[in-house]
């Protein structure tokens, strides 16, 4: 359902979320393989820190080194 008012966008006029540039047809909503890539990457990413995100981290005093 399209809001009522809202605008049709051409697609011609739409840009790459990852830098900007105008959006190519093969590659939308990407300008080129290489933003679509890094997209992909940073999802990639994200996907990865939240999973390792879940390590719990060590107490401060289960590193400290003994006195000699
Ligand atoms: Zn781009």
């Amino acid at each position: 359902m399209a809001e009522p008012g809202a605008k049709v966008v051409p697609l011609k006029s739409r840009r790459c979320p990852m830098c900007r540039s105008p959006a190519a047809d093969r590659y939308r909503p990407f300008c080129s393989r290489r933003c679509a890539d890094l997209d992909l990457g940073s999802w990639l990413n994200e996907d990865y820190r939240i999973a390792s995100s879940e390590e719990p981290d060590a107490g401060p005093d289960e590193d400290e080194p003994g006195p000699e």
